[in-house]
């Protein structure tokens, strides 16, 4: 147990210096996203990788429907369908003088053929209006023998989508660094990679400890609770971009929770416990985790430590086990746990995904409050409240109790009152922490 008091910051600083990006792994491309790119993506196939329809409509050769009106419309032979998935006419056929071929969108540019008229532009093969043009194009059968009647010109490569317009072989499609999102997934996609190397998502092992917490959808009896730790932090570890595991609640037992932590440590990259840490009788964490002198064993290395904050003062943070697995303890009022959970736990997952942004933006904003708001001298407060970005105002939500879970789901932002303010007056100025 450290004896100083650690600001926000050093614990941070203390906990980010001790943990780096993981290794990069090949992943499938759904599994990848989220992940971080550490490969440059250079494209080895044009996109699209042939001419091909805009629309659908009449592959055409441009001489042939010059000076096309609706009184006087080009006659032109129709010869053939070309669908998407077709390799072209067949048989070697091409749009000759005088020919149109019928194209449906994203089919390949017939050979012979110049532009596409779209079938609006044209009777649709009906000997009528353009109406029934649509009409027909939708419903005709296979084969579109005879004749169509253009109503307006086309330029060469009308609704013509030119081979290799999107990327060329050898352009860079990402770069590495890029995070994969879903149009980043799509484009992998489109140039035909199934895998990408990224760094992994981190797995998260998220135990809670106490003897009074029940499961919900179970009974209480008296004295109990539910509990709502594991269950809050191991869905903030996903939305963290973590894979996460929930272990149930441990009881106040050292032995039963240092056996838990063992078993854990084969699945985890952070393992993150709830309660159990400050002075009380039954503070599990610390007595599992401090004992210990040997860094090769679960608790070697935890420190546990005072911060000057609130809520959240007691905290323990080291590495675990043969592979020296970082381990945050955090205090387990459940709003001391999520706001630790927050400024600690989610950084070290976002650094161990190797993302550019480990920390959630901020904000300026008024705060809105009729009376003044105390905070305790030489401790960083953390305060749950709604942002108005639109006002650029905070208002507070609940009071400034650990156990205020309502409040806190009511909550988007963390007001920070920092550790020589002792009392925020309405109108103050204050940074916020947004949290969605
Ligand atoms: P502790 O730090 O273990 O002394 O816990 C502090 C307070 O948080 C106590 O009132 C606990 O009952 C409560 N608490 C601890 N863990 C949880 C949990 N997982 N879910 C809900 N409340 C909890
Ligand atoms: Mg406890």
């Amino acid at each position: 147990m450290s004896s100083t008091i650690w600001s926000v910051d050093e614990h941070l600083e203390d906990i980010l210096a001790a943990v780096r990006p993981l290794e990069p792994i090949e992943l499938q491309l759904p599994e990848a996203q989220g992940c971080v790119l550490v490969e440059d993506v250079v494209v080895e196939i044009a996109l699209p990788p042939f001419d091909n329809s805009s629309m659908d409509g009449y592959a055409v050769r441009v001489a042939d429907v010059e000076g096309a009106t609706e009184e006087f419309p080009a006659v032109l032979t129709v010869i053939g369908d070309v669908a998407a998935g077709d390799a072209g006419l067949g048989d070697d056929q091409r749009v000759g003088p005088g020919e149109a071929a019928r194209i449906m969108t994203g089919a390949p540019l017939p050979a012979g053929a110049e532009a596409v008229v779209p079938v609006e532009w044209t009777d649709g093969g009906t000997g009528e209006g353009p109406a029934a043009a649509m009409r027909a194009h939708s419903d005709a059968p296979e084969g579109a023998a005879g004749e169509v009647r253009v109503h307006r010109p086309a330029g060469a490569r009308a609704h013509v989508r030119a081979r290799g317009s999107d990327v060329r072989p050898g352009d860079l499609a990402l770069r590495a660094g890029s995070v994969i999102g879903a149009p980043q997934i799509g484009l992998l996609a489109a140039i035909g990679r199934s895998t990408v190397k990224v760094r992994p998502r981190p797995r998260v092992v998220v135990i809670s400890t106490g003897s009074e917490l029940v499961q919900p959808g179970e009974e209480l009896s008296g004295g109990q609770i539910y509990d709502s730790n594991s269950f809050a932090l191991t869905a903030a570890a996903r939305e963290a971009g973590a894979i996460a595991y929930r272990v149930g609640a441990v009881s106040d037992d050292a032995e039963t929770l240092r056996a838990t932590i063992e078993d854990q440590l084969i699945r985890a990259d952070i393992v993150v416990t709830t309660g159990g840490v400050s002075v009380g009788a039954y503070d599990v964490v610390k007595e599992a985790l401090s004992s210990v002198g040997d860094e090769d064993e679960p608790g070697g290395g935890v420190d546990f430590r005072k911060l000057a904050m609130q809520p959240g003062k007691p905290q323990g943070f080291g590495s675990i086990g043969p592979d020296h697995t970082p381990l945050l303890a955090l205090p387990g009022n459940p709003v001391s746990s999520y706001v630790s959970f927050e400024l600690f736990v989610r950084p070290a997952i976002r650094t161990l995904m190797g993302l550019p942004d480990v920390n959630r933006p901020t904000a300026r904003a008024s705060l809105v409050t009729d009376k003044a708001l105390s905070s305790p001298a030489g401790r960083r407060q953390f305060l749950r409240g709604t942002y108005d970005a639109e006002a650029g105002t905070v208002t507070p939500v609940g009071g400034s109790g650990s156990h205020l879970i309502a409040a806190l789901a009511q909550a988007d932002a963390l007001i920070v009152l920092p550790e020589d303010v002792t009392s925020a007056e309405p109108g103050a100025d204050t940074e916020v922490i947004l949290l969605r």
